[in-house]
């Protein structure tokens, strides 16, 4: 089965083209046809599009909205041009799967879309303003285009931590506010940590109950989730991703008092300071130069600058203090995985995070750290006792996966 998986952001629109099926997803053998993205549509569009491991290739187009940037790109990959020999028409298209950012308390699986899951989809707008119309926008883009006899299944960051117990979702705000507007904890990168979750278990040979470990997703955005027995018992992002980690952008956690105090100070509205929080803060709100790990690690060895030697430490050490957070609240794990741009890629990273954890049993390794760099491996000494991994995460191929299972009626276990 051809499966085209989406992600449509406000003014982008990621896409893959994953062949699998039943047989392939056992086998781990599925098949990469062609990737990349169409960014800043509404203009002079700029499309990179990648088939197999070939180089990348750049395009420009006039593309109005993510309908025009998807019509685009479905001639382009049929078309001679592309190279793309699998896809020769829409009718080579088998299905699309579409990344969806809130599912609320409605969804607690990947959905096969129908006009009651888009509507669910809708009811969850409230909760996730900049992200859920977005989405939406893409599947009935892909409806439109495909037509209602190509299956679209809906796959949610937030399903994953459905369980969630209330102890970790409920915030200690006035319980009618929970029952009235849904306020909790949701949590996001689901796909993400439960990808990273199941090849754990499938490095080690061990069974979805056998999973007791801390997933750190570092990337731009930074999530961390404690997965004690294959399920998500708590995460660091909130009812929206702000909530948590020190990420690129994105302060993470914070009083809340301290937004107000901005808002009077500064004369903001509370959307221009959440605003702030989410694309002025985090790692480029503290070095006040860039939210990119690479270039600040680059900038420290070169220049030691303090504040941005700061806004790394801060990063490891909030980091550190989920870990331990997360022993705690889950009686002890068996691993750390580390996984997303930074976790895949940052061998210093991930020393300084686990640096004094030693007390927890975790031990790196610094020869297999740092030949650990955008491959899967243990990372730990020999003698650790809380392992530490790395796992290049893929929420595509999971995505794609799950768009198969659900079309075919198959369970398919977080
Ligand atoms: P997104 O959350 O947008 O998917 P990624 O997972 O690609 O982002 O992560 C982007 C982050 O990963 C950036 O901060 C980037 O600098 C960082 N990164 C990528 N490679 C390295 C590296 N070799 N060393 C340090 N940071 C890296």
């Amino acid at each position: 089965m051809n499966v085209l998986v989406l992600n449509a952001g406000s003014s982008s629109l990621k896409f893959q083209i994953i062949a699998t099926d039943l047989g392939r997803i056992k086998d781990h053998k599925d098949d990469r046809i062609c990737r990349g993205e169409v960014e800043r549509t509404g203009g002079e569009a700029i499309i990179t599009f990648q088939r197999q491991d070939e180089a990348k290739r750049k395009l420009t187009a006039s593309l109005r909205d993510i309908s025009a940037a998807l019509d685009y790109l479905v001639r382009y990959i049929a078309s001679d041009q592309s190279g793309v020999t699998e896809i020769c028409s829409t009718a080579d298209i088998n299905a699309v799967g579409h990344r969806v950012v809130h599912g609320g308390e409605l969804f607690t699986q990947s959905a096969l879309i129908d006009d009651k899951v888009l509507q669910g989809i809708e009811d969850c707008i409230d909760l996730a303003p900049l992200h859920n119309p977005n989405n939406l926008k893409g599947i009935r883009a892909a409806r439109e285009l495909f037509g209602k006899g190509t299956p679209q299944v809906a796959v949610f960051d937030t399903a994953f931590h459905h369980s969630l117990p209330e102890q970790a979702y409920l915030y200690a705000i006035p319980y009618h506010l929970y029952r009235r507007y849904r306020i909790r904890r949701y949590g996001f990168h689901g796909t993400s940590h439960r990808y990273v979750a199941f090849r754990y278990r499938a490095l080690r040979g061990l069974t979805r109950e056998q999973t007791n470990i801390i997933t750190l997703h570092l990337g731009n955005g930074c999530s961390a989730a404690a997965i004690k027995e294959g399920n998500s018992v708590d995460t660091s992002m909130g009812m929206t991703p702000l909530e948590g980690l020190v990420m690129g952008t994105r302060s993470g956690d914070l009083d809340p008092a301290v937004a107000s105090l901005i808002a009077a100070k500064e004369g903001m509205s509370s959307s221009e300071v959440e605003t702030l929080l989410n694309t002025q803060s985090g790692l480029l709100g503290i070095s006040g130069l860039t939210n990119d790990m690479r270039e600040l690690l680059a900038e420290l060895e070169e220049h030691q600058d303090r504040r941005v030697g700061l806004a790394v430490d801060v990063f490891c050490y909030r980091a550190r203090k989920y870990i331990g957070a997360y022993l705690a609240g889950m009686g002890g794990a068996d691993a750390v995985v580390f996984t997303g741009g930074i976790g895949e890629n940052s061998p210093e990273i991930r020393a300084r995070i686990c640096e004094s954890l030693e007390w927890a049993g975790l031990k790196i390794d610094d020869a297999k750290n740092q030949q650990t760099v955008g491959r899967e491996g243990l990372i730990s000494t020999d003698d650790s006792k809380l392992l530490a991994y790395a796992i290049p995460t893929d929420e595509e191929l999971l995505i794609a996966r799950d768009t198969v299972r659900v079309i075919l009626g198959q369970p398919h276990p977080s």
